[in-house]
């Protein structure tokens, strides 16, 4: 069976990081596996051929993937177009019209990266936890909102919180089945203690767990106390389960323990139909075009590299091939490669396609 990915390489690094992540595709179906591969332009570059961030040909081409690979989108050169045309705007159309409710966010440290961390090496060494944020409801989407003037003058702003049933189920039970695959435990953080939505949030959770997923070890902690716990001893987590403002911050906070931006994958996930079995899945790294350093042949491309392994586990259930990138890009970084935004003292500086063909020869080594 083949397996059809839609690459989205976008504006500034995300063509050059996305070029590593082919490479690699390359590479594995020299190994007798079957992706199939179709490009589209999105973002900026999009705008400048089409006149739009995101072509309807585009957003077909994404529902019927199995999967899409995202580089970045934006740059400088279109802070001025219009704002339902700015490429930031194809992205929110991918997450809505896909569906991507759950966003997936691993903090994982590399053993040879632990002294970049702001933290103590000794607590983020072998860290390996997983954000699972709610990404198309809560506060950034509830109504009523919006700024208002009142009588005396002075000015009004809401915003509102709302979540249902169905929401807090479905993103509950993507994090209880992701931990399944990892180490069993799922922490939920809300504000019940505050939050009527919490309350909800914390009971709809309870109930979910209690019906279908007794065997995964579940606790509840306050969003402000996991907050202190990610930075105090974030190795007691294994999956954190939130909604989306929490998760939005939550998330940044962890990503930045184990360092650099040019590290970090994220996926995020759709409904799986009932049917088929196919869920709808976008992954990306976590940073953005960097137009500061786009052409200069710099950018590191391992959070493309590593976005490109959780779609190996995610999205096709390729642990093993998932493991194998990851193992790779850990041997690497043991052997001293560093791009610029990871480099210390002592180590080898290099560009990003020589850290793409040094995944390579690690895979090809692990594999001899
Ligand atoms: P950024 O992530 O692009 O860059 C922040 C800093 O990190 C820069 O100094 C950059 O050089 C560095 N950096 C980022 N990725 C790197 C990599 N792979 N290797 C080495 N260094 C790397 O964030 P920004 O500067 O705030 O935004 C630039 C543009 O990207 C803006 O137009 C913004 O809207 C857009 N953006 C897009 C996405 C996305 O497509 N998902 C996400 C964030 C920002």
């Amino acid at each position: 069976m083949s397996h059809r990915l839609l690459l989205l390489p976008g504006d500034g690094i995300g063509p050059e990081v996305i070029a590593k992540v082919e490479r690699l595709i390359a590479w594995f179906n020299g190994k007798g596996m079957r992706f199939e591969i179709e490009r589209e332009l999105v973002g900026g570059t999009a705008y400048d051929a089409h006149g739009t961030p995101v072509t309807e040909a585009a957003m077909k081409k994404a529902l019927d993937a199995d999967a899409v690979l995202f580089g970045a989108v934006g740059g400088p050169k279109w802070a001025s177009a219009p704002y339902d045309k700015r490429p930031e705007a194809a992205l929110l159309r991918l997450r809505k019209d896909l569906g991507l409710f759950a966003n997936l966010r691993p903090a994982l440290c590399f053993d040879a990266l632990k002294d970049s961390s702001a933290l103590k090496p000794e607590i983020v060494s072998g860290l390996d936890i997983l954000i699972v944020r709610e990404l198309t409801g809560g506060v950034y989407f509830g109504e009523p909102r919006g700024i208002t003037t009142l009588p005396d003058g002075t000015r009004r702003a809401v915003d509102t919180q709302v979540y249902t049933t169905g929401e807090i189920h479905r993103i509950a039970r993507v994090a209880f089945e992701l931990a399944r695959k990892r180490r069993n435990k799922v922490a939920s953080a809300e504000k019940h203690n505050v939050m009527t939505s919490g309350l909800l949030w914390k009971e709809e959770v309870t109930k979910l767990h209690a019906a279908e997923f007794k065997d995964v070890e579940l606790t509840h902690i306050l969003a402000d106390n996991c907050a202190m716990q990610l930075v105090r001893n974030p190795k007691q987590f294994d999956v954190i389960v939130t909604d989306n403002l929490f998760g939005d911050v939550l998330s940044d906070e962890a990503a930045m323990l184990t360092g650099s931006i040019g590290m970090l994958p994220s996926a995020s996930l759709g409904n799986r139909e009932a049917k088929t079995g196919k869920q709808r899945a976008l992954y990306e790294p976590i940073h953005g075009s960097a137009p500061d350093i786009a052409g200069k042949g710099v950018a590191n491309p391992l959070a493309a590299i590593l976005s490109f392994a959780m779609c190996l586990r995610y999205s096709f259930a390729m642990t093993r091939e998932a493991d194998l990138v990851e193992r790779a890009v850990g041997q690497i970084l043991d052997n001293g490669y560093r791009t610029r935004d990871i480099m210390q003292a002592g180590k080898r500086e290099v560009g990003s396609h020589e850290m793409g063909s040094a995944v390579i020869a690690a895979l090809d080594k692990i594999t001899a």
